[in-house]
């Protein structure tokens, strides 16, 4: 059965000469593996070999899931080409990328993470070369995080202490975020939990009101950031590749 579907290249392996094996995060599907046969030579149904971040309508075959899909064509659309010459964006979107092909299983749809996906990469790949770029992107990735967390079902507890319940405010003269709690605690329940970190008034007041993240300062983020990664390294039980590529300054 030949199945059409909006597909954003995640991860492309060389597989022959002029093969390559792809992942895709498609819209209708999920994420897909998919052998395309001849992709690398001059005149082929893709538009030319596939990269990561290709992006556009596919056909594929997928008459077993149990194995790899046979692409039969790929429109290509015009890539996400700033990237390439914006390190700090770049690595923000193979970070982004790496969570998501790890947090979501094949033929797994998600079409409204498809679209938040798609949204982030183009938002990351706008040139602005402001001087606040680099705090911007930041922030783009801290809504593709939440976002990811919320579509999989695993948003965590962050408008009042998972333990008790309380709502936080911004009296609360301490705020931690626990990653086996998924979410945040308060000073009267901390001690029961082992596996947290402090958070500043300034990165609980972001976390509990997500609408400030995108005119938060680069510290706050950077912090926001680092929690958010401690609780990846949590849910994954190893450092994603890319977290280090991602915090500065610290
Ligand atoms: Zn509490």
């Amino acid at each position: 059965m030949l199945t059409k579907d909006l597909a954003i290249c995640i991860r492309a392996l060389d597989y022959s000469e002029t093969s390559q094996i792809v992942t895709f995060f498609t819209r209708a599907a999920g994420k897909i593996s998919a052998i395309a046969k001849g992709s690398k030579r001059p005149k082929s149904a893709f538009d030319g070999t596939i990269e990561m971040f290709s992006f556009g309508k596919i056909v594929f075959s997928d008459s077993n899931k149990e194995t790899l899909a046979v692409l039969t064509e790929f429109e290509q659309q015009p890539g996400f080409t700033h990237l390439r010459d914006n390190l700090f964006a770049l690595n923000c979107c193979l970070f982004g990328t790496e969570l998501l092909s790890n947090l979501t299983n094949d033929y797994d749809p998600h079409p409204e993470l498809f679209d938040s996906f798609l949204q982030f990469l183009e938002n990351a790949n706008e040139r602005r070369e402001t001087k606040d770029e680099g705090r911007r992107t930041l922030a783009l990735l801290i809504v593709f995080q939440l976002t990811l967390l919320k579509e999989i079902g695993l948003m965590p507890v962050l408008n009042a202490c998972v333990n008790c319940k309380n709502n936080f405010s911004t009296d609360w003269p301490q705020s931690y975020f626990s990653s086996s709690a998924n979410g945040l605690i308060c000073r009267d329940c901390e001690a029961s939990f082992p596996d947290k970190v402090r958070l500043t008034g300034n990165a609980a007041n972001c976390l509990t009101n997500l609408k400030m993240i995108a005119e938060s300062d680069e510290k706050t983020l950077n912090e926001i950031e680092k929690v958010l990664i401690y609780h990846f390294t949590e849910l994954l039980h190893r450092p994603p590749k890319m977290a280090k590529h991602i915090t500065r300054g610290s």
